[in-house]
């Protein structure tokens, strides 16, 4: 039997109103289709550490995918579904969202001529996951509401702030696990437990990695350089020597965890001057790690992580104009406002920060910053069609006087409209 405890008052002080009559609602509509329901998983474990987390997973024991389609009607809400999963996804106008998984009813054929035996098929449904403390269930039914589920010992492994898995194979049947481990681990300051650390040894010396798909190793390392504070993981991966993974050539040189500091800093510099600036933190970590990797190791890893075009771009192309930008700006520098404009105007702001990133000294630093505050803003008032108007034939021409026009403009030669068409005409 799985240990139960009520937990609504937890849930009355830690989740919104909206959130609990959501739920509330759940209960009610699946009860009265028949079906047991649940909330599991992430939302659960945030819930009990008291971390903000609105990613509902609902686990129905009998027909999720019925039972989404039922809730998402009487909301006024879409759903995407997966039939050969049986899951769903509701998806409300304001672009909020529910997962909804089914958990069959499964019967096992019991010795003798007893009857079958029906299994909790939630438990079963939580036995498949990655950690007990993703194992948390949590009851929606009215005569239920709140009541917390918990067949594996999660509650205790929160706790005792253990990582711990729920058979030896976990690691064999999902190798990406591991990685998950890492993260959890990192992100609340947990430990692999003992035994969880022995799998993982056992699995790498299995070498079940090779097998793996690159893109999910991709996405589970992504989500690792997403997080808060991903250094403590990286290392980690490199102490476990999983970055092999990835590739041998990403290595633990001597400068990488004083670059990786200052990537850090400089993306808390990004938050908090550039607040309304979305960037993909990880690739700057990415971009760190993969800093003194030629060509060759570049198409290797994007091939292995099977990553998508735009991210192969950056990696195998865009990080080498990066590279020659920041090899330019320990030359050139103090520089005219219009070459560091040609210089970083073609890098991307997640490149720009990883320039800053490998920079040793402040020049640097400031330039890109100048550069980020102040030129990258600056724009011209007159086009093409002016210089149409001022007589000259449309043609290639037209970018290269743009371009000599905003040179001077950013060098601060030209105050407004009248001197930019002056400046134009001149050409003619
Ligand atoms: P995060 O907070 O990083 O989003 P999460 O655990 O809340 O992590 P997901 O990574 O989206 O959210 O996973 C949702 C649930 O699915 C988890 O709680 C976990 O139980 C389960 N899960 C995810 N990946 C795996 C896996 N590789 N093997 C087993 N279970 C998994």
């Amino acid at each position: 039997y799985p240990k139960q405890k009520p937990v609504v008052s937890l849930m009355r002080e830690r989740l919104s109103k909206e959130i609990l009559d959501l739920l509330k609602q759940i209960g009610h509509v699946a009860r009265d289709m028949g079906f047991g329901v649940f909330v599991v998983g992430g939302f659960v474990r945030d819930l009990l550490l008291r971390r903000q987390n609105d990613d509902i997973d609902i686990v129905i024991e009998g027909d999720g995918i019925t039972f989404a389609k039922a809730f998402a009607e009487m909301m006024g809400a879409r759903i995407n579904t997966y039939t050969k999963f049986g899951t769903s996804v509701i998806i409300f106008p304001d672009g909020f969202k529910v997962d909804v998984a089914t958990a069959r009813m499964e019967y096992y054929p019991s010795p003798a001529a007893l009857p079958e035996v029906e299994t909790s098929s939630i438990k079963l449904d939580l036995y498949r996951r990655d950690f007990t403390i993703n194992t948390l269930a949590i009851r929606l039914d009215p005569d239920g509401f709140g009541t917390l589920t918990d067949f594996f010992n999660g509650q205790r492994d929160i706790k005792e702030k253990r990582i711990r898995i729920l058979h030896n194979l976990s690691f064999v049947e999902d190798p990406t696990r591991v990685f998950r481990a890492i993260k959890f681990e990192q992100r609340f300051g947990f430990t692999i437990g003992k035994v969880t650390r022995e799998m993982i040894k056992n699995a790498i010396h299995l070498d079940v990695f090779r097998e793996l798909g690159g893109l999910r190793v991709f996405n589970e390392f992504r989500q690792i350089l997403e997080e808060e504070n991903p250094i403590p993981s990286i290392l980690r991966i490199f102490d476990l020597g999983l970055m092999e993974i990835i590739h041998p050539g990403i290595t633990r040189h001597n400068e990488l965890i004083d670059q990786l500091d200052e990537a850090k800093k400089v993306l808390a510099w990004h938050d908090l001057m550039y607040t309304d600036e979305p960037i993909e933190r990880w690739i700057i970590y990415f971009l760190t790690l993969l800093a003194p990797c030629d060509r060759e190791v570049s198409e290797v890893v994007a091939r292995r992580l099977m990553l998508p075009p735009k991210y192969r771009k950056i990696l195998t192309e865009e990080r080498f104009h990066a590279r020659g930008a920041y090899t330019w700006l320990t030359h050139g520098l103090p520089a005219a406002n219009s070459d560091l404009h040609r210089q970083l105007s073609p890098l991307r702001t997640e490149l720009l920060l990883y320039v800053m990133a490998i920079s040793k000294g402040e020049a640097i630093k400031k330039s890109i910053s100048h550069y980020m505050s102040q030129l990258r803003h600056i724009t011209l008032s007159i086009r093409g069609r002016d210089l149409k108007t001022l007589g000259l034939k449309p043609g290639p021409r037209y970018g290269e006087i743009l371009a000599d026009t905003l040179a001077a403009k950013l060098d601060g030669q030209l105050k407004d409209r009248d001197d930019e068409l002056a400046f134009a005409a001149g050409y003619l």
